[in-house]
Formats: C-alpha cells, sequence, structure tokens
C-alpha cells in the first residue's frame, strides 16, 4: 500500500485534463487513462521509450 509507485504527469489533449499514469508491474510501460473520457494511453520505457517525466497525450 505505501509502496512507492512511478507515475508520469500526462496531459490529456483530447479533453484538456492532466492525470497520472503509472507503471505496470513489469516495469516496462506506463500505462492509464484519460479520466474524462477513457481513452486509454500507454506509454513504454527503455530503449527507444522514453525519459521524460511529463506528457502530451494526442
Ligand atoms: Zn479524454
Amino acid at each position: 500500500m505505501d509502496q512507492k509507485r512511478k507515475f508520469l504527469g500526462v496531459n490529456f489533449d483530447c479533453c484538456k485534463v492532466y492525470a497520472r499514469i503509472y507503471l505496470n508491474p513489469e516495469g516496462t510501460a506506463y500505462k492509464g487513462m484519460c479520466p474524462r473520457c477513457g481513452k486509454r494511453l500507454e506509454i513504454k520505457v527503455g530503449p527507444g521509450g522514453t525519459s521524460s517525466r511529463f506528457f502530451t497525450a494526442r
């Protein structure tokens, strides 16, 4: 419960809202969805992935 989970702050361009998406258990991708419309988002981690902490989802 108290475990720190890595997350990314994402601006969902679809609804102009900010939300956090969390690293999956495998540590391979950040996954989440838009809090308003439910649009799914996945950002892969690692080579060719990203090290940025903030995103705008389009
Ligand atoms: Zn949305």
